[in-house]
């Protein structure tokens, strides 16, 4: 149970993608978390030679733009890097993981999840199908069937969504990781990307999903020894969700989550009780 006034910090933290300057309105910066377990580019040579900062590092030098603010965060820093206060000041975060995710603390991934339903945009790339944050925002095991490295055609089928914006109707990934279906996801609100292998198996390569007031999104390119996040295509689709995943401003105030009732509208012998 989170006490009131991290409830409170988690609401006011939020819905703060505009704010106002000499009475107009400006874009805020997105603040963007990429967590990543980094395991592997610390204990096998070809992803150290791929990503030797990290593939987080990689991602963030691939996306870095005018409009985030990004922290890097690693499972072995304290507290996986997610103190209240990096989360609280984080408008979405992001997942990578593969060998690990049992070593993510029940705590951490439970406020993960709040901080999602409070309005936390959340993207989930690759391996972290796994993790314990995707699996307790979605609230399935994510399992899946997968296999050798070998091309992929990832096809774009929804090309009008924020998050398919600018990206071609197909890109090639000349190798990753084989990501089949069945996929087990509770059924996803939208997708927008199917992944083709030259072995003939098909994937939801790329699925949003609303929780709370938050949004997820799931990106299926990136195994560890392939050189995915070099690929503009690929973060170009990163940076596209976390825009389209940033909290949006709510039209009326929370309050420990919940639409705070009161107004005019109320019968005034009826405001009584929503005071108490
Ligand atoms: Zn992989």
């Amino acid at each position: 149970m989170h006490g009131t006034n991290q409830m409170q910090g988690f609401a006011n933290s939020l819905f703060t993608g505009f704010a106002r300057q000499s009475g107009k309105v400006v874009m805020k910066k997105i603040n963007v978390t990429i967590w990543n377990e980094f395991r592997h580019e610390k204990e096998n040579d070809v992803v150290k030679a791929l990503y030797p900062d990290g593939l987080h590092a990689q991602i963030a030098k691939m996306i870095g733009c005018d409009d985030f603010n990004i922290t890097l965060a690693a499972l072995d820093d304290p507290q996986h890097g997610l103190s209240d206060e990096v989360l609280n000041s984080t408008d979405v975060l992001i997942w990578w993981a593969h060998m690990a995710h049992w070593e993510v603390s029940d705590e951490i991934a439970e406020k993960v999840k709040q901080r999602v339903y409070m309005g936390m945009g959340l993207i989930c790339l690759h391996s972290a199908h796994y993790s314990k944050v995707f699996q307790k925002v979605v609230g399935t095991t994510g399992n899946l069937l997968w296999g050798a490295e070998v091309k992929e055609v990832v096809w774009n089928i929804n090309p009008t969504h924020p998050i398919a914006k600018d990206i071609p109707s197909h890109f090639v990934l000349d190798a990753d990781e084989i990501y089949a279906e069945p996929f087990q996801l509770p059924e996803p609100d939208e997708i927008v990307f199917l992944g083709w292998y030259e072995t003939g198996y098909l994937f939801r390569s790329g699925c949003c999903w609303r929780r709370g007031y938050g949004k997820v999104f799931y990106f299926q390119p990136g195994h560890e020894t392939c050189p995915i996040y070099y690929n503009e295509t690929v973060t170009k689709v990163i940076s596209n969700a976390i825009r389209w995943a940033a909290p949006a401003e709510a039209g009326y105030k929370l309050q420990e989550g919940s639409p705070c009732i009161g107004g005019d509208f109320v019968p005034s012998e009826e405001l009584d009780f929503f005071k108490k």
